[in-house]
């Protein structure tokens, strides 16, 4: 089957969208389970992604750059770091990790507090 890199770069796109939109909504203070969590997401994340090559080449990052998961902000820089990595080998500008803060938004209302409403 020959490759479709219009398919390709969705793919990317979409999926790039969600794990820095899951850094940005991750806890401040996560427990040790959170964070577990986490990390076991990313290496599942690496290891079934749908582009076989682009799976071998971010599962390679990871070992060089392993996930960050004790806040955050450590979370989304991060991801922003290991991006960048795939960035540099793509040959695409490099995206400045010092805005990552206020870029990623799930337009989600804020989760109800437990007696608040
Ligand atoms: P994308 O890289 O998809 O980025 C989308 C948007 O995110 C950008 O427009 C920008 O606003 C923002 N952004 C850019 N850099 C960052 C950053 N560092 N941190 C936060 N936000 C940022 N394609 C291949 O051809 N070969 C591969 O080996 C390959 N490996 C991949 C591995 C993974 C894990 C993923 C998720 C994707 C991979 N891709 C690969 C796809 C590739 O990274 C791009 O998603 C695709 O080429 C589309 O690029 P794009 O220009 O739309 O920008």
């Amino acid at each position: 089957k020959i490759e479709n890199a219009t398919l390709k770069a969705e793919l990317g796109n979409a999926s790039w969208k969600l794990l820095h939109t899951m850094m940005a909504k991750f806890p401040d203070k996560p427990t040790d389970e959170d964070s577990a969590a986490l990390k076991s997401y990313i290496h599942l994340f690496a290891r079934l992604y749908p582009c076989g090559d682009c799976a071998r080449h971010f599962q390679k990052i990871l070992q060089k750059f392993p996930p960050q998961v004790a806040t955050r902000s450590t979370a989304a820089a991060w991801a922003c770091h290991v991006h960048n990595e795939v960035n540099k080998r793509l040959k695409k500008p490099i995206f400045d990790c010092s805005n990552i803060g206020d870029f990623y938004d799930c337009g989600c209302a804020e989760d109800p507090v437990e007696g608040k409403e």
